[in-house]
Order: C-alpha cells, then structure tokens, then sequence
C-alpha cells in the first residue's frame, strides 16, 4: 500500500463521525474555493463501519433532558432527512414512554422542543396514555406508564448501510479512505505541541490537521496524544473532584427477536416510530414468571428488516476494569467478553411482552447464534467532547451518543475552517474544571 507522504487535513477513523467530517470537511471546501476532497486523507485501522457505527441500533431521536443536546440532535435530524436514501434512514419518529417518576423530566423536553419547533406530541395522565398507546397498538399493555412523549420526526437508519452512503459520498468529493491503517503514534513539533505525522502500520504520513473519530478507541488515541489520563471535575453543586478518570467503559446490550418484521405494524397497518418504554412496573420472566426486577427499567426496540427482526436493547452496565486494560479489540460481536448473554435476553424479551402481547412466548425465537452488543467510551459526565487539542488535533469524542449526530461533523468542518460553532460550544473540555455541566436526568440510561 502506498500513503501519501503528506496531507492537510488527516482523518482518523472511519465511523460517522469520521466521515462525516470528511465528507462535508470535502463539500465546504469546494465551495468555498479554498481547496477540495483531494485535502483529505482518512485512516481506519479496519475499514469503513468497523466501529460502533457499524453495529448501533441505529436510533434517531430528540429526547434528550440536556438542552444543549436536544438543539445538536435537531440540527442532526435536518442532515439525517437531507439524503435519507443514502443515507438509509427510516423517518418513523420516536416515542419516549415513561414512568411518573420521569413525568416532569420529559414534560421539560417536550416544552423545550416546541420552543426550537421540533414536532412532537406530549400525553400525560395514566388514562390518556393507554388510551393513546392503544389507539397505535391495540395489544398494548405496558404497566406505569403516565406520559408518552410522541416525537414525529427521527426514526432509525440502517447502521453500516448509512456508512458506506457517507462514504460513497465523501469519495464522490475526492476524499481518499484507506482501510487496513493503524495509527500507532504520533510526532510532535519541537517547537509546539502540534501534531506533525501520523505513525502507522504502513509508514508515516506528515499532516498538518487531525481529526480524531475513533469512538470506543479513544482512551487509546487520547494517551498517544499524551492528554490527561484523570481530570478535576466540578459538579453541577459546585463541588470540585480531583482525579476524576477521564474515561471509562459502558457496555451496551442489543439483540433481535427474529421474528417477521412485518408482525411489528400498527393497527393501521404502517410501521411504528421507534419505541422507548421506561418503567418502575415490576418486571417478570415472560420464560418462567420469576421477578426480574421491581426497579426502574427501560428497552427500546423497532421493527428492522436489515437485522431480520425487531431488533433493540436495554440499559447498559459499567465495566469495572481500568480504561487503559479494557479489551475492545475484537469489538463488537467478534468479542469474546462483551456481548449479551442469557439475562440480557430474559429480561429484553420478558420486557417486550411486558409492553405488548403480541410479544408473549417468542423468547425462544430470539437470535442467540448472532453475537450482539458492544463497548462504549464515556466521558466524567457521559455527555460528548469536541474540541482541538494540541493546537492542531480536534477530537470527536461522542460518549456514545452519536449514531445520530451525523451531524456534528458538518459543524466540525465548519470550525476546521474557522467559524466557530454555537451548537458545539456547550461541548468543550474546559466544562469539566469550570463546573459548565450538562443537567442530568432520572432516566435509568446514562444517554438520556
Ligand atoms: C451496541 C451499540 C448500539 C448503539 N446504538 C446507537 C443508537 O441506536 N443511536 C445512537 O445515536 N448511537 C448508538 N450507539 C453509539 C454510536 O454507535 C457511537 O457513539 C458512534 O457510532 C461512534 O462513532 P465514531 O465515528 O466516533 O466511532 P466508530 O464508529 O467506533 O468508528 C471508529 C473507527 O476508528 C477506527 N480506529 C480506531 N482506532 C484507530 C487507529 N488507531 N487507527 C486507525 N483507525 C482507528 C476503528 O476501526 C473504527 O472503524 C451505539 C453503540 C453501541 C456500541
């Protein structure tokens, strides 16, 4: 394989937010006569959808308690619906259907959403959000549930489909991808403390701009960029940590009831918007009637043909293990350590007939010979960092919030060209030590 011996811009990572800061990084600079896709060269160590991106449920939505998050998302959206074709995206809405103990929470959101004018519809009452639910879904039968919050747009998009259509389109603007390069280091300048090369398995490449998109591995980049390993973090009460790591690993757990997508419509015979149900219902084993948990739960899950089933998850669990031991490569369903096992998939699908009954007794058809599930690097308060290190490093560092932000690197490249972004302002670094913190929720999801 032969590299380039130099580049300006140098992409690492081929997910989404890889490519799409590469793609759009492409199309600014075309249009603004400052150069061309020919600037930009992006690494991935594997190929193109090798990450999270290539194996996310691939959920859209709004709904987000921070409203810094809700305003990126919405801007998010607007890429997302701007090529739905290639980009395979499925504009079915979302639900968020809650407990009371998250009422007031997503009463907030729902206020906030109408004052950005993003669409959606807020049930409130036990009552009237059966009445609702069953007016979509004639078997609904999820207990506890007091508010429905029904955004109409958003939806889902087909996880390595969406990819390679980013791509396709990134190379359309004369951006070269390169699969099968690892960057192992990096090399300074004497003089800065800028970025100069890449150092890869396939040899060196001088550059004069980094972009970072390496998702989960980024505890890795991070320390090859010789960046803090612990932080000092003031919290929303003012009160200041110390040595506070600066990453830490979540595992997330996904898995398809492999039934005929098609069983998943609506009493009107349309597909339904993806579906989030929290709970503070007891919840029991749809397998053997055993009580899995009297505690808040949550599932979400949609009807998709690309998993061959309703595919969805549940909340994720930490990972206990230094940041710097955690095995994420092979990642993915490769792993031989994070993936879903048997309580992951009693509690999903015991779950799914919780909510509706057409659900009851199909454990048996769940897809156990397909590995599901993977790792996600989070940040001290789980919400994303984008920001320039280095003087000539930005790093996209999306806590496992970004499928959806497909977004965010049309902003990236915005800033790489000098214009600063109000959307990515609430994101910088310095928020940890000055106490800028997003507000947190009572979901039982650490994303929400
Ligand atoms: C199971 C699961 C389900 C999810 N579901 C959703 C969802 O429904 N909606 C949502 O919004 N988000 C979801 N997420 C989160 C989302 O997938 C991630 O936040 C997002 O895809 C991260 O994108 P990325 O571009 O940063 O990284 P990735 O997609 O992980 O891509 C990083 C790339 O960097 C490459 N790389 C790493 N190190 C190097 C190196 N040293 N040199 C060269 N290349 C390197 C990797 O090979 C990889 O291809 C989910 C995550 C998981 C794990």
């Amino acid at each position: 394989m032969t590299l380039p011996e130099g580049v300006k811009y140098a992409v690492i990572g081929a997910g989404v937010h890889g490519l799409s800061t590469a793609y759009h990084l492409a199309a600014a600079l075309r249009a603004s006569g400052r150069g061309s896709g020919e600037d930009i060269l992006v690494v991935d160590k594997t190929a193109v959808a090798a990450g999270a991106s290539g194996i996310a449920c691939g959920v859209v939505r709004n709904n987000y308690f921070q409203p810094a998050m809700r305003e990126l998302m919405a801007h998010s959206v607007d890429v997302w619906e701007s090529d739905a074709e290639a980009y395979s995206y499925h504009p079915v809405g979302y639900m968020q259907i809650s407990p009371e103990c998250m009422h007031k929470d997503v009463a907030s959101i729902y206020e906030q959403q109408k004052a950005i004018g993003y669409e959606s519809v807020f049930i409130e009452g036990a009552e009237d959000s059966a009445k609702y639910m069953k007016g979509l879904f004639d078997d609904w039968q999820a207990k506890g549930i007091t508010s429905v919050l029904h955004e109409k747009r958003g939806g889902y998009a087909n996880n390595r489909a969406s990819m390679h259509g980013l791509a396709a389109k990134a190379e359309n603007e004369g951006v070269r991808i390169l699969p099968g390069v690892e960057v192992l280091d990096f090399e300074f300048g004497s003089n800065s403390g800028a970025v100069t090369a890449l150092n890869t398995n396939h040899g060196r490449i001088a550059c004069e701009t980094v972009i970072v998109g390496v998702g989960p591995w980024v505890n890795k980049i991070w320390n090859l960029l010789e960046l803090p390993k612990t932080i000092t973090v003031k919290d929303l009460k003012g009160k200041v940590h110390a040595d506070v790591p600066m990453w830490k690993f979540w595992c997330l757990e996904e898995g398809t009831l492999g039934v005929d997508p098609d069983m998943h419509r609506m009493n009107d015979g349309r597909f339904p918007p993806v579906l989030h149900v929290d709970t503070d219902a007891p919840l029991y084993s749809d397998r053997d009637g055993r009580l899995i948990t009297d505690r808040l739960w949550g599932i979400y899950y949609k009807p998709d043909f690309s998993f061959g089933g309703v595919q969805g998850g549940a909340s994720p669990y930490k990972v206990d293990q230094d940041p710097d031991r955690v095995a994420i490569d092979p990642y993915g369903p490769e792993s031989p350590e994070f993936v879903v096992g048997d309580d992951f998939i009693d509690m999903w699908c015991s779950a799914l007939a919780h909510c509706q009954k057409r659900f009851e007794g199909q454990m048996p058809l769940y897809k156990r010979e397909e590995n599901s599930g993977g790792l996600g690097c989070f940040t001290p308060d789980n919400f994303p960092v984008f920001d320039t290190f280095r003087e000539n490093v930005y790093v996209i560092a999306d806590s496992n919030h970004g499928y959806k932000m497909i977004g965010v690197g049309k902003l990236v490249a915005q800033e790489l060209l000098g214009e600063k972004s109000a959307l990515l302002e609430p994101f910088r670094f310095a928020r940890f030590a000055k106490g800028e913190l997003h507000p947190t929720s009572h979901s039982p999801f650490p994303w929400s």
